[in-house]
């Protein structure tokens, strides 16, 4: 049973990664999770803005849950099409120009009409001394697709606003490890899949609303549309949580890969953002008692730096309890990120078993958790 699980997860991920998905253009993940959710005899819907959302009914006295990760990843836009057919980008998110150049690409112009290009890096034999240790800023990066003119380039798809991605790859590591394109946060959608499935078997759970998310990376609000539409009283939020048992990050805190699921303590991001999310107490105690009677590890992660749009929708209505929890990765934003099954396979089971103990008693008073 438990190698079954893990399978799936991983079969899942894979697939999800292989699917490209730039915020605002998510549709082929949605159609991907939808037929999947349909698969388990559950139906979605979607909103305007390209959410995804399945309501799966339970206790109607017990607080109503919104379990919820993004589809979309971040990337380019085409912003200018060179005369001689090279093409120069805008930023879609917080792409790390620094791990850019002779990175594979692909023009999303339309499913098996997509177009391979490459971001340039300059000849190394022409390369100054100066030249050598400097990140170059995205303007002076052009994508490379072989094209001689911009003709060319028009005729096959491309133009201005199409978006690229990092070309989509899955790399089987040691382990089970595993790394490429957008496990963030493809690896949240396959975890809330196979948390669905686990639902389906809970005699008694509370409503569950699961969504798929969009636009995360480009201004971590996508979700709030759908949090309206659901009015939940909970919203568990599913992220990568930074792995920091590399020795860049050991600073940052204890989360390790392969350590188990994670829970944010504290995030927040002060870069033109101003926002964070400290938990509900009620949402702290509920994993942390789920882990303990599950035998599950739980890691703790508390930093600034990063955040998700739980931040957004803890102020909807008269307040949403929320949390992010999520499972450890390295290498975030890169075109090579790098999580583990166990994992994501831990996550689902937490995720699984705390759910179903948010009763009619649970409560979400403040008076309760004065400290
Ligand atoms: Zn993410």
């Amino acid at each position: 049973m438990a190698g079954d699980l893990k399978d799936r997860l991983r079969r899942v991920l894979t697939e999800l990664m292989l699917i490209p998905g730039l915020s605002g253009h998510e549709g082929r993940v949605r159609r991907y999770l939808s037929k999947a959710l349909a698969g388990l005899g559950i139906a979605s819907r979607s909103d305007r803005l390209g959410n995804l959302i399945a309501t799966l009914e339970g206790n109607p006295d017990a607080p109503s849950v919104m379990l919820f990760t993004h589809m979309d990843q971040l990337g380019l836009v085409v912003r200018k099409i060179e005369a001689n057919g090279l093409v120069r980008v805008e930023r879609l998110g917080g792409v790390p120009e620094k791990a850019l150049p002779s990175q594979q690409v692909l023009f999303c112009v339309g499913e098996d009409k997509d177009i391979q290009g490459l971001i340039a890096n300059k000849s190394h034999h022409a390369t100054t001394q100066d030249e050598k240790y400097r990140v170059l800023p995205y303007p002076e990066l052009y994508v490379d697709a072989g094209f001689s003119s911009a003709a060319e380039v028009l005729a096959a798809g491309i133009d201005i606003g199409t978006p690229i991605v990092y070309a989509p790859k899955v790399v089987e590591l040691a382990g089970d490890r595993v790394a490429g394109t957008s496990i963030d946060d493809r690896a949240g959608c396959a975890v809330i899949v196979e948390v669905a499935r686990a639902l389906r078997d809970v005699p008694s759970h509370p409503t569950v609303h699961l969504i798929f998310s969009v636009q995360e990376e480009f201004n971590l609000r996508g979700a709030v549309t759908a949090a309206q539409a659901v009015s939940p009283d909970i919203a568990i939020q599913l992220d990568l949580i930074l792995a920091t048992d590399t020795p860049d990050m050991t600073a940052r805190g204890d989360v390790k890969l392969g350590g188990g699921a994670a829970m944010s303590m504290y995030s927040f991001h002060g870069r033109g953002t101003l926002n964070g999310t400290i938990p509900h107490p009620a949402l702290v105690q509920l994993f942390d008692a789920t882990a303990r009677a599950e035998k599950l590890p739980l890691q703790r992660s508390a930093h600034i730096g990063a955040l998700t749009d739980s931040s957004y929708v803890q102020l909807l209505n008269q307040g949403v309890a929320s949390i992010d929890m999520g499972f450890p990765m390295r290498y975030s934003h890169s075109s090579l990120e790098m999580c583990d099954l166990g994992d994501l396979e831990a996550l689902t089971r937490l995720l699984a078993a705390a759910l179903p103990r948010i009763d009619a008693r649970f409560s979400l008073d403040r008076d309760h958790f004065i400290q």
